[in-house]
C-alpha cells in the first residue's frame, strides 16, 4: 500500500457504512478497504477507487484477511434493520456477535491500532424507556443490564469485549452509541427499513397514488430522536480521533412524537392523510431520547442537524428511488 495510513471499513456496503466509505476516502491521508458480504453490485454506494471485497465476517478466516495490514478498523457490519426486523429476528441479531469476536480477534493479531465499533442506544434499560415524556439517557443508563431483547443484548455483549480487549490486549477501542440514523442511501422498504425511511416511503407512495390514509404502527406517541447521517459521520470520526475509551451517546437530541415525524413528512411531501395506528405492530419502547452532555463535555460537539432539514433530503433521495422502482416495474 501507499504511504497512506490503511483503514478498514466494515458493513461498507450499508447505509452508514457507504457514507462512511464516500467520506474516508476524500482524505488524502487514508487508503480504504471496504468489505460486506453482499455482492458489490447490491452495495447502496461503490467506489471503484477504494478496495472492495467481499466477505462474510462471520468467518475467522474472513475477519483475517480484512484486517490484514490495516491499522483502523471501523465496524459497521451487523444482520440488522427497524424495529420489524429486530423484534422478529432476534437469533439473527444476536449472530452479529460472530462478526464482533472474530473481527476483534482478527485486528488484535494483526496489530491494528484503533478498532471502532458501532453500538446502539438499544442497549440501554427498557425500564428507562417506559413513558412518552422520556428523560434522555444517559451513558450509565445502561445498567442494571435490561437491553432490547436479541440485537440489544449482542450490541451490550460486544461493548463489553471491545472493553476487554483493550484492557486485556492494548488494542485500542471506540464505541459509539448510535441514536436512530436516517439520511438518503439507505434501507427504505423491503421490511428492514427504520421508521424516517418508512414514513417517508408511505407518505410519498400515497402521494403518487392518490392515497387518503397511511398506517402507522404504535399509536403515534411514541417519542424518538433521529440522527441525520452527516452528524453521524462527523461524530464517528470525532470518537475515533479522541481518547475516549468508554462508550458513548451518538444521537440527536430533538426529540420527536412520531406523528410530529409523520407532520414534518407530510409538509415536505404537500399532503395530509388519515393516520390509521396499528397497535399490534412493533413499535419499540415508548420514550427514547440521547443526553449529550458527556459528548458536549469530550468533545464540545453534538449532532445538531434539524429533522426537517434532513428529512428534505431523505425523502428527496427516496421519492427517486421510489419513482425508479416503479418505472422499472
Ligand atoms: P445496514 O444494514 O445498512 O448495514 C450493515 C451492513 O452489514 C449490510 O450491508 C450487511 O450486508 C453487512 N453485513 C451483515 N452481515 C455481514 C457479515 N457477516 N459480513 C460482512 N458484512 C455483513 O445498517 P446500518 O444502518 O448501516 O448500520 C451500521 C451499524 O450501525 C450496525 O452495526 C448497526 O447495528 C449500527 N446502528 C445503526 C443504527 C441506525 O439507525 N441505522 C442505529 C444504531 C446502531
Amino acid at each position: 500500500m501507499s504511504g497512506r495510513r490503511p483503514v478498514l471499513v466494515t458493513g461498507a456496503g450499508g447505509f452508514i457504512g457507504g457514507h462512511l466509505v464516500a467520506r474516508l476516502r476524500e482524505d488524502p491521508d487514508l487508503q480504504v478497504r471496504a468489505v460486506d458480504v453482499k455482492p458489490v453490485g447490491q452495495w447502496y454506494q461503490q467506489f471503484p477507487d477504494v478496495e472492495n471485497m467481499v466477505l462474510d465476517l462471520q468467518e475467522i478466516d474472513a475477519c483475517r484477511k480484512a484486517c490484514e495490514g490495516m491499522l483502523d478498523v471501523y465496524n459497521l457490519a451487523a444482520d440488522m434493520g427497524g424495529m420489524g426486523f429486530i423484534e422478529n429476528n432476534k437469533a439473527l441479531c444476536m449472530l452479529s456477535v460472530l462478526i464482533n469476536t472474530h473481527l476483534l480477534q482478527a485486528a488484535n493479531a494483526a496489530g491494528v491500532e484503533r478498532y471502532f465499533f458501532a453500538s446502539s442506544a438499544c442497549v440501554y434499560a427498557a425500564d428507562k424507556q417506559v413513558s412518552e415524556d422520556v428523560e434522555p439517557l444517559r451513558e450509565s443508563d445502561a445498567y442494571p443490564a435490561l437491553p432490547e431483547d436479541g440485537y440489544g443484548w449482542e450490541k451490550l455483549f460486544s461493548e463489553r469485549m471491545c472493553r476487554h480487549f483493550s484492557e486485556d490486549f492494548g488494542l485500542q477501542t471506540r464505541v459509539a452509541r448510535f441514536h436512530n440514523v436516517y439520511g438518503p442511501h439507505g434501507t427504505w422498504d423491503g421490511g428492514r427499513e427504520k421508521a424516517p425511511a418508512a414514513v417517508a416511503r408511505k407518505v410519498l407512495h400515497a402521494a403518487a397514488t392518490d392515497g387518503t390514509s397511511i398506517e402507522i404502527w404504535g399509536d403515534g406517541k411514541q417519542t424518538r430522536s433521529f440522527m441525520y447521517i452527516d452528524d453521524c459521520l462527523d461524530g464517528i470520526r470525532k470518537i475515533m480521533d479522541s481518547d475516549i475509551e468508554e462508550p458513548i451517546n451518538l444521537g440527536s437530541d430533538e426529540l420527536v412524537t412520531i406523528n410530529q415525524l409523520v407532520d414534518i413528512v407530510e409538509g415536505i411531501v404537500g399532503v395530509e392523510l388519515e393516520r390509521d395506528y396499528n397497535l399490534s405492530a412493533p413499535k419499540g419502547v415508548n420514550g427514547r431520547n440521547s443526553d449529550n452532555t458527556m459528548i458536549q463535555e469530550r468533545l464540545g460537539w453534538a449532532p445538531s442537524i434539524k429533522l426537517a432539514d434532513g428529512m428534505q433530503l431523505t425523502c428527496d433521495w427516496i421519492k427517486g428511488e421510489y419513482e425508479a422502482q416503479n418505472r422499472s416495474e
